[in-house]
């Protein structure tokens, strides 16, 4: 066994050079856990290839050492999909260093970039050829396009542009047998049978390792307005949101509900002033023009102040600059991370239809409060996509670790209500390790099992990325 895996760790040197395979505890370290904090587990190395052909060489040579692999990028999912599982060989591979713009065409509002580039480098190109790749995450200096489109990534302009998998026209994947699909057309019309380059979008690594994508482009924002809305209750904010998408079409872009405790954490970790004091509910609206010369603002300003006439709103700021707009931005991109300063908290990611969001969070907290007294509920989330982030802590003064033993239960009645309003377990973070159990229990059988022949068709040696998903 030891003469096996030291063979593997010569093969994998001779492919990517020693400077890219680690295997010294304090160099594999950072890439076998996961940013919350919840997984742990030892890969027997981390490989970095440079190139596709490297990314096909090395998992030809872990397939016959009969060793998976788990493939990572910027290593900021929130489930643990990045992080190896305990009880079986693996290596981490890490894309970070394919990190090339390989294309843009300014004409067919593509670019086609490699797999390690980060979210940031590609928005930032894609600006700089003066066009726009609309994906925004608070994650996106470290996450990577092919993260983004393993975890289908949402963020906060997917009322508009819809997810990653909506900004997808062609891949390259490295299979679990090494051969390379080649995908990297610029299409937005392709009739050809299977749209195979969807099955590996949201698969987690589970199906092969994606090396490249082309990516959609859209025409630059001219002008673009940010304000923060302050609402008696959440049916207000789903009035606000029909009202705004009917005053402002489709150049809103952007609707961020935010309690007033999860705002009141992100003013902790810095801190930061109080845009609107004492209101229970905080939308912050994102809108976007790109045609020159709308008076976008003015626009804005309106619809708020005919929203506050109505009685949906009770006041509304508008940005005045950039810097007030960064601000806003800032109070909502925190979040997460406060709260994790904070300490740890019982997260859930899903997704209702907007019209059941009320009711939703009416039943869950009666029975969340019922069940644990005292429970402070964190929520916020990308309400434009009918998506919350709902999240649970530990009674003002109690020990947050201890409460998140309750977490089965509180799944439990989160997840009950979730599905008896038709909606989904995970809206944007995915499965990983942390949701198999959920994913077997919300999926009818029918779906697991066609996401299980899927992946044996693909991945019959179970190699790519196992214990994740259906693995
Ligand atoms: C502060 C913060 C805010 C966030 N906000 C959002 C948000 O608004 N919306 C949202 O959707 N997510 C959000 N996330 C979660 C996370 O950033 C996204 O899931 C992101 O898409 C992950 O990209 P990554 O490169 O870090 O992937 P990783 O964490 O490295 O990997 C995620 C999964 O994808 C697989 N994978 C990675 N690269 C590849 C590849 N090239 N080929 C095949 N499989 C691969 C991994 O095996 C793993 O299963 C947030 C995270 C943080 C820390």
């Amino acid at each position: 066994m030891a003469d096996s895996r030291a063979t593997l760790i010569a093969s994998l040197t001779s492919i990517a050079g020693s400077a890219n395979v680690l295997t010294a505890a304090a160099d594999v370290e950072p890439f076998v856990n996961d940013w919350r904090g919840r997984y742990r587990a030892a890969a027997l190395a981390v490989v970095r290839p440079k190139t596709v052909d490297e990314v096909a060489a090395v998992m030809r040579a872990c397939a016959a050492a009969g060793v998976a692999i788990v493939t990572q990028g910027g290593n900021t999912g929130m489930c643990g999909g990045a992080t190896p599982i305990d009880g079986r060989d693996q290596v981490v591979v890490a894309l970070t260093r394919m990190d090339a713009v390989r294309a843009i065409d300014v004409a067919n509002a593509t670019i086609t970039v490699e797999a390690g580039v980060t979210l940031a480098a590609t928005q930032a190109a894609a600006a700089k050829a003066g066009l726009r790749f609309p994906l925004s995450l608070a994650s996106e200096g470290s996450c990577t396009i092919g993260g983004n489109l393993s975890t289908n990534a949402g963020g906060t302009a997917v009322l508009r542009y819809g997810n990653a998998r909506d900004l997808v026209l062609g891949l390259e994947v490295v299979l679990a047998d090494g051969e390379v699909l080649h995908g990297l057309r610029g299409l937005r019309k392709d009739n050809t049978g299977y749209d195979w380059k969807q099955w590996f979008v949201g698969a987690e690594g589970t199906l092969g390792i994606i090396t490249a994508a082309v990516l959609k482009l859209f025409p630059a924002a001219q002008a673009s307005a940010t304000a923060i809305a302050g609402l008696p209750s959440v049916a207000a904010a789903v009035a606000l949101l029909g009202h705004l998408r009917r005053e402002l079409g489709d150049r809103l872009e952007g609707f961020e509900l935010i309690s007033a405790l999860a705002l009141a954490i992100s003013r902790k970790h810095p801190p930061a002033p109080d845009p609107l004091p004492g209101m229970p509910w905080y939308v912050l609206v994102q809108a976007a023009d790109s045609s020159a010369g709308g008076a976008l603002g003015a626009r804005v300003e309106d619809a708020l102040a005919s929203a506050v006439e109505r009685e949906i709103a009770v006041d509304a700021t508008i940005a005045q600059s950039l810097a007030q707009a960064d601000a806003m931005w800032a109070l909502r991109e925190n979040i997460s991370e406060a709260q994790r300063r904070e300490g740890p908290n019982i997260k859930h990611d899903i997704s209702l239809p907007v019209s059941s969001i009320p009711e939703f969070l009416r039943n869950a907290e009666g029975a969340l409060a019922a069940a644990f007294p005292g429970v402070r509920f964190v929520v916020f989330g990308h309400l434009g996509d009918g998506n919350l982030h709902y999240n649970l802590a530990a009674p003002e003064g109690g020990d947050a670790a201890s409460f998140m033993h309750n977490a089965p239960l509180a799944n439990r009645i989160v997840h009950d209500l979730v599905a008896s309003l038709g909606g989904s377990i995970s809206a944007e973070h995915g499965i990983g390790q942390l949701k198999r159990g959920e994913l077997a229990r919300y999926k009818s059988p029918v779906e697991i099992a066609i996401m299980r022949k899927l992946k044996h068709a693909l991945d019959p040696a179970g190699l790519m990325n196992p214990g994740k998903v259906v693995g």
